[in-house]
């Protein structure tokens, strides 16, 4: 986490661009088998991998995403192509793979996600949904705010099953007149009530701060239990909240700030 934080303060640090910053974050996770995004993948139900990802420039809307992907290395870089050298925001299955093979973007077999604890962790119980979507939102230094998800999904999670992470507005939305937000947790409950969307919607309609915003959705849109959120404001003002037993999360900013809090710390 720590070295994840250093890459995308390094980034913004230099004058680079939110995007480019949470684009590197959310890779060097996706390489980090202890995460379940890229490698280290929770299996879905017929014992493979399939990986959504999405990404969203706050300043244009512009954003892009893939879903059940299976054989490129980093879902993320893919999902910026999608939003760069495609017409279109969200991008499937063999569909993308294929694009990524257009695109020379790194690929690999299957076993490359495989990681014994993640296979365990199906095997030993088929029904456990275990958790470990990375995330990154950033605000830089021209005012452009930015969000990155990537996720290996729900472990034994049906074949052909997207969650909420590559669905803009759900798991995902960045927008300069607002706020970056990038979203954990059950699928479905997110999908259901567009809470990426609504934390800007709060922010947008009713003034209504970050931390409160993301706090009426943990304690009451969201059952007890279904995941975090964390977020950034166009002023600067981060959160990071959840409603499960922990969230491993960091944050950073242009004043010295620089916090890793592992998992149930508040
Ligand atoms: N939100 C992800 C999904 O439903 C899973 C997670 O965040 O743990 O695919």
């Amino acid at each position: 986490m720590k070295a994840a934080l250093t890459i995308g303060t390094d980034i913004l640090k230099g004058g680079g661009k939110s995007l480019d910053a949470v684009e590197a974050v959310v890779r060097f996770l996706e390489d980090d088998a202890q995460f379940n995004a890229g490698r280290g993948a929770v299996f879905n139900a017929v014992g493979g991998h399939e990986l959504d990802a999405s990404i969203m420039d706050g300043k244009t809307l512009a954003c892009g995403a893939v879903a059940g992907v299976s054989t490129t290395k980093n879902p993320i870089g893919l999902a910026r192509l999608v939003m760069t050298d495609t017409r279109h925001v969200l991008l499937s299955g063999p569909g993308a793979d294929q694009f990524a093979k257009e695109k020379k973007v790194t690929l690999v077999t299957q076993d490359y996600f495989h990681t014994h604890s993640a296979r365990k962790a199906w095997q030993d119980s088929r029904a456990k949904h275990s958790k470990g979507t990375v995330g990154c939102v950033a605000l830089d230094s021209q005012g452009n705010l930015a969000a990155a998800t990537s996720t290996g999904g729900l472990s034994n999670k049906q074949f052909g099953r997207v969650g909420d992470s590559p669905i803009i507005g759900a798991g995902t939305y960045a927008d300069n007149a607002t706020c970056a937000v990038s979203c954990t947790g059950v699928g479905k409950d997110y999908i259901h009530r567009a809470i990426a969307n609504d934390m800007a919607a709060q922010m947008r309609y009713a003034q209504i701060p970050i931390e409160e915003a993301a706090n009426e959705i943990l304690t009451q849109r969201l059952k007890k239990g279904t995941g975090g959120i964390i977020a950034v404001d166009k002023d600067g003002k981060i959160t990071m909240q959840f409603n499960t037993g922990g969230m491993a999360r960091a944050a950073a900013d242009s004043k010295g700030r620089f916090d890793v809090l592992w998992i149930d710390e508040k």
